[in-house]
């Protein structure tokens, strides 16, 4: 069956890889490729549209990003969007310059042209999402303005014969109220697709082409308890079974519990019929990073420890057919000006995995899908909320929130404190959407304890302590290259303070950490 492909140029823009999943949304497929991409393997796809990203350039400069104006004649509808709808216009013939007021942020638009196509159910006047400094000044011949805002004449233009258009503003971002309509009417009205793609045949097709591929070979899978390797391992479980052997290396710097709780869903009483290894390796870690109190030294050793481990337990099963790797589309399309080289994700970020593992082939069956996509996969495949909803964690664990030396005992006390702060933080959350039926505005995407350095006296049950300060973090973030500290509220807080301080002992203090990123970073070494 001929699935119907929309596809996305890359032009460098920030919210690219929005834009596909919007795209997906619509029931749609689509895949992002750089602009860079021969436009011969663009008419060999044969897609049913083609959208041009934003991109940080002036598109009439000397050696910005461009395209052949073949793109344009193919007969497939394009979409401009930003810097894509400024080069399609400057690429036709029309003009692009610096603008006399650069726009950004929420600005209100007015609807100039019909409301047949890319504007069909589009009021007269709509905020959409503005980022530019540079603006069309004049429209490519054919084409009609359709859209206008105070400060930007053409905020849109459209050749409505050859089905191309050209928008400023960013649909694909949530604060343009009428985005998703406009990217609606695009993809699967003026592009005509039938919308079949769902995510929901994805793992019905996944496991048949795993167990294609496969056939009667072994699978070797690090299984690391994160969401992308875990709803890995259930899909080769459904698909294969006893074929797949899992290593999770509980390297004694995962948050608290959670060596168990993968335990639990994996090994012997859980719900799959798999081979599963647990190596229980904290000793050697804690061994190995003693007395090291470097950052970029703990996060090496933790990594060539990884390797090793995973070697020896890879030796004890000799040679696999496949090493199965959780590489999800983000890791595949780079951000920036990516979409060509692909970058093999490996298990806790240490690179290298493959050269140490005797195999014949790497499988990535979650190769195209986006974040949300691999989670919505692991709850049809039946992995229970907690652990598809789990936080970003690093590779490295708790060993870089540790600031300084890590040993047994300053991991049990960060353990406990994040537990607690999470334990919290997710019950105010929760009263929060039941009493207001919605979500919190101050609600973090990511939040966690870590334990400083500094040892300071306090005073408890009238005896002094000589005790650990933790330091609780909360950021909001879309996508984790910049960060703003949540706005937690305080009586949240005080209640986080009183039982970390209570029920942690080691710990006399709680910090919070309300560095925004830059200057600072999410994670704190
Ligand atoms: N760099 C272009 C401008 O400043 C396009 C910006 C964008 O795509 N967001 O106008």
């Amino acid at each position: 069956m001929e699935q119907d492909l929309v596809l996305v140029i890359d032009f460098g823009g920030q919210y690219n890889q929005l834009v596909a999943r919007r795209v997906r949304e619509c029931n749609v497929y689509c895949e992002i490729y750089s602009y860079k991409i021969d436009i011969e393997k663009i008419k060999a796809m044969n897609p049913k549209g083609i959208i041009l990203t934003g991109g940080p350039n002036s598109c009439y400069e000397e050696g910005a990003p461009t395209y052949s104006k073949e793109l344009f004649e193919l007969g497939i509808p394009v979409l401009g969007l930003c810097y894509g709808a400024q080069l399609m216009n400057l690429i036709l013939g029309g003009k692009v310059e610096c603008a006399p007021v650069r726009e950004y942020g929420k600005i209100e638009t007015f609807i100039d042209g019909s409301k047949d196509a890319l504007f069909a159910g589009i009021p007269d006047s709509t905020i959409v999402w503005m980022s530019h400094n540079d603006y069309i000044s004049q429209a490519a011949p054919g084409f009609e303005i359709i859209a206008h805002t105070a400060d930007c004449p053409v905020a849109a233009a459209a050749n409505e014969e050859k089905k191309l258009y050209s928008i400023q503003f960013h649909p694909e971002v949530l604060h343009t109220v009428m985005g998703k309509e406009i990217l609606y009417n695009f993809v699967r009205n003026i592009c005509q697709t039938s919308g079949s793609w769902k995510m929901d045949s994805f793992v019905e097709n996944a496991i048949k082409d795993i167990r294609a591929k496969v056939g009667d070979g072994k699978v070797l899978l690090a299984l690391s308890g994160g969401v992308d390797s875990s709803v890995l391992a259930a899909l080769l479980a459904k698909a294969i079974g006893k074929q797949l052997t899992c290593v999770f290396v509980d390297h004694g710097l995962l948050r608290k519990n959670e060596g168990d709780e993968v335990e639990e869903i994996f090994g012997k009483s859980g719900r799959f019929d798999i081979n599963f290894v647990r190596v229980n390796a904290q000793e050697r870690y804690y061994a190995k990073l003693a007395g090291v109190e470097e950052p970029e030294r703990k996060r090496k050793i933790i990594g060539e420890e990884f390797i090793r481990v995973f070697e020896e337990e890879a030796k004890k099963i000799g040679t696999v057919d496949f090493l199965a790797q959780g590489t999800i589309y983000p890791d595949v399309v780079e951000s920036g000006l990516g979409g060509e080289s692909a970058v093999i994700k490996s298990h806790h970020n240490v690179g290298g995995l493959p050269d140490y593992v005797d195999f014949k082939e790497i499988i990535e069956p979650l190769r195209n899908l986006f974040k949300d996509e691999v989670r919505k996969a692991g709850l049809e495949l039946g992995l229970p909320e907690f652990l598809v909803f789990r936080q970003p964690f690093p590779g490295p664990g708790l060993g870089i929130r540790i600031i300084g030396e890590v040993t047994a005992e300053k991991v049990k006390l960060v353990q406990d404190a994040d537990y607690i702060y999470r334990e919290e933080i997710d019950k105010a959350l929760a009263e929060y959407k039941k009493e207001h039926g919605t979500d919190a505005p101050w609600m973090p995407n990511q939040y966690f304890a870590a334990l400083s350095n500094m040892r300071s006296v306090g005073v408890m049950g009238d005896e002094r302590t000589y005790d650990y300060a933790a330091v609780v973090r909360a950021v909001r973030t879309i996508d984790f290259m910049t960060a703003e500290c949540a706005e937690i509220p305080f009586n949240v807080l005080m209640t986080v303070m009183n039982r970390i301080i209570n029920e942690v002992q080691g710990i006399n203090r709680v910090l919070f950490d309300m560095t925004s990123k830059p200057p600072g970073t999410i994670e704190l070494e």
